[in-house]
């Protein structure tokens, strides 16, 4: 009877597109659960200040505890959630996460630093994203200048306007404002000047040959003249090995992330880096 019910059946003779909708469906909704429940957990990475080897926030990283497949790493599902439209609530997750996690460590009597979240496009310029802040940080008793953001030049180049208004709020709460990938776009110099940043996040494909490679080399010389110029701090992500992080000392980088000094970890595994500090290398 299907094949008679007109509008409706071109679906029915179709069984490639029917079971690939059906599979569709299915990881929405397996999706949507996975946020309600507890299948998604953050990691945290710490930044570390190059004299003295101080961390000075840790950045929160998503990964998805798949019953079936293990841990899942963002860039598996983000522009998944984002095509969706399920990554303003993914987002707001990680909002609440990471608030709970600061209060729960202050509660512990920990010195906490500053944590630093993730933002996708469509969460910046979801009309409510300033009040979840608000709202998620008041409900923690945690003061806003607990959080930082990291944004892309994606974040901000669909609706310049609004993403440059919640800005401005979140900026003005005392939150600090990174440009994260730095120098893998084309208009992150234009957004330096329009936007209230606080932090440059040199993208790691800059590092990787950094001692080798002269362009690499004068890119990323460049680019921290020029955020000291405009008073910004400016850290170099992906530091993989000690030469790297020894020529970024000496050239002046003020902070740095990567593999070398800490992997990303689990909350509990983090507590200790809090408590007595990177261990000297
Ligand atoms: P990102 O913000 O640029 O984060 C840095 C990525 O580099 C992370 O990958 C981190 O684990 C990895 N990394 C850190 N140190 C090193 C290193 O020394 N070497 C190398 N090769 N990699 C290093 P991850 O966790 O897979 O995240 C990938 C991207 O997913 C992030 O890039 C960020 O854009 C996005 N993301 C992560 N968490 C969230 C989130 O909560 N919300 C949103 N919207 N995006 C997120
Ligand atoms: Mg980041
Ligand atoms: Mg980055
Ligand atoms: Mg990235």
């Amino acid at each position: 009877e299907a094949k008679r019910s007109g509008r409706g059946c071109f679906r029915y003779y179709d069984p490639s597109l029917n079971a690939r909708s059906a599979l569709h469906l299915d990881l929405h909704s397996r999706f949507r659960r996975a946020i309600l429940g507890d299948e998604f957990v953050l990691h945290y990475q710490p930044r570390v200040a190059l004299n003295g080897l101080r961390i000075t926030s840790l950045e929160a990283l998503i990964r998805w505890q798949h019953p079936e497949r293990g841990l899942v790493y963002p860039g598996d599902f983000i522009d998944y959630a984002e095509q969706e439209g399920l990554v303003v609530e993914l987002g707001n997750w990680v909002v609440r996460e990471a608030c709970r996690q600061i209060a729960a460590w202050q509660q512990e009597g920990i010195t906490v630093v500053p944590v630093a979240i993730n933002v996708s496009a469509r969460q910046l310029r979801d009309h409510s994203f300033v009040e979840v802040i608000r709202e998620t940080t008041a409900h923690y008793r945690i003061r806003p200048d607990m959080l930082e953001l990291e944004i892309t030049e994606r974040c901000v180049v669909d609706d310049f306007e609004r993403a440059h208004a919640a800005l401005e709020v979140l900026s003005g709460l005392g939150m600090k404002i990174a440009l994260d990938d730095f120098g893998t776009g084309f208009s992150s110099l234009s957004y330096l000047r329009r936007l209230p940043i606080d932090i440059i996040k040199i993208d790691r494909s800059f590092i990787n040959d950094i001692r080798n490679q002269t362009n690499d080399a004068a890119i990323v010389a460049s680019t921290i003249a020029l955020g000291h110029n405009l008073g910004l701090t400016v850290i170099a992500e992906g530091v993989e090995t000690r030469e790297q992080a020894v020529y970024l000392k000496a050239a002046g980088c003020d902070e740095v992330q990567g593999y070398y000094f800490q992997r990303p970890i689990p909350a509990a595994e983090t507590l200790p880096l809090l408590r007595d500090g990177i261990p000297d290398r």
